[in-house]
């Protein structure tokens, strides 16, 4: 670890910004340089808080005291904030989504090409545990082959707060939560996806989804099922995955779940038929228990690198980034073809 310390200031002190906070104070080489927002109110808590406050985004970037720029302010203002900060020389992590639309990614990538400066876009949620476990799972092929993979969050509560329900400012659960769990999917397999069906549900009445379920298969065969709902009072897993050898769950973020495998020692033992409604059927009843192993959802060590770890070591050449444009841009892709499927009611057959 290097010595010197980098100031971040931080653009837009709402809820995401405010906890940035916490993650920039946790790291030896980051400080908290100051803070800008647009509503007086977010301006008064920051200062309330001992943190600077300043009078303008221009008297940031004005700034030579200042390294680094987070954007933590709604979607539609991050592209326009990223590329002045870039141009102002300072180095850049914007939240996600990091743009409404691809192609304006592509711009912002650019401009940090042409400054020499590093752009970043906090996907936080690759670091998550149950995620980190899932991608071991399927790593070391504990449930054998994958193929088919569910990966959801689901809530009660509709869509929060008030521009995450506007299209104008890169509103809707696609690009809200969507935009983690397709990362993380596109982080598990590198087979490119040959097609994509999709429906966006409007059940709140919203000018934006407030939820989706999208259906992506594979070039390798691995079918996904990465769905985000506000309306589910009783939520499925987390997360549900198979493979040619058994079936993983991880039911809640408590980690909650569990392994079942075949048991490779034992010849496969007949399951007794169950009592099913009105029928008796052994098709659906458990495999037997001599059959079959059972293993709890372990927790696994830290990742060896945070993300603002990961951030400083490539400002110092010591790294490459973690969150990488091209992967952002093809998650941006496939957001963009979700947008499509549900729109036409089709599947839309696309190498992504
Ligand atoms: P929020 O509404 O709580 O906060 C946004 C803040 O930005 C507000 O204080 C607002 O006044 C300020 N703002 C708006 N326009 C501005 C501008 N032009 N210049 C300066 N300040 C401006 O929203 P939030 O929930 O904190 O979300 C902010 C961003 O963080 C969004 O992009 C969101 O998707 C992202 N986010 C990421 C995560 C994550 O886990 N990575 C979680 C929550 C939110």
């Amino acid at each position: 670890m290097g010595n010197r310390i980098y100031n971040v200031v931080i653009i837009g002190y709402g809820g995401m910004g405010s906890y940035h906070v916490q993650l920039i104070e946790s790291n030896q080489q980051l400080a908290v340089g100051g803070v800008y927002d647009i509503v007086d109110y977010r301006m008064e808590l920051a200062a309330a808080a001992g943190y600077k406050t300043y009078a303008s985004l221009d008297a940031v970037l004005a700034d030579q005291a200042v390294d680094i720029v987070l954007i933590a302010t709604p979607n539609d203002v991050h592209k326009e904030i990223a590329i002045q900060a870039l141009q102002a020389g300072k180095h850049v992590i914007c939240e996600k989504p990091v743009t409404i639309t691809s192609a304006d990614f592509l711009d912002i990538v650019e401009v940090a090409k042409k400054e020499n400066r590093v752009f970043t876009v906090h996907q936080n949620r690759r670091w998550d545990e149950d995620f980190r476990i899932i991608k071991d799972i399927i790593g070391n092929k504990t449930v054998g082959e994958l193929f088919q993979l569910e990966s959801r969050v689901q809530g009660a509560n509709g869509i929060p707060g008030d521009w995450r329900q506007l299209k104008a400012y890169g509103g809707g659960m696609l690009l809200d939560w969507g935009v983690h769990l397709l990362d993380q999917l596109l982080q598990i397999t590198d087979s490119k996806i040959e097609s994509v069906a999709a429906t966006l549900s409007y059940i709140l009445g919203t000018e934006v989804d407030d939820g989706f379920t999208s259906f992506i298969e594979f070039k390798d065969g691995l079918k996904a099922v990465i769905e985000v709902g506000t309306t589910n009072y009783v939520k499925l897993p987390r997360w549900y995955i198979k493979g040619t050898e058994g079936t993983a769950v991880i039911r809640d973020w408590d980690l909650s779940g569990e392994i079942v495998t075949r048991n490779p020692d034992v010849a496969h033992v007949e399951p007794k038929p169950i009592q099913a409604g009105q029928g008796l059927t052994k098709t659906m009843a458990p495999p037997s228990e001599e059959s079959t192993l059972k293993f709890p959802i372990e927790k696994i060590p830290a990742a060896a690198e945070s993300f603002y770890e990961n951030f400083v070591s490539t400002i110092e050449g010591k790294a490459e980034i973690a969150i990488k444009s091209e992967e952002v841009h093809r998650v941006l892709v496939l957001i963009e073809t979700i947008f499509e499927a549900g729109a036409t009611k089709s599947v839309i057959r696309r190498t992504i």
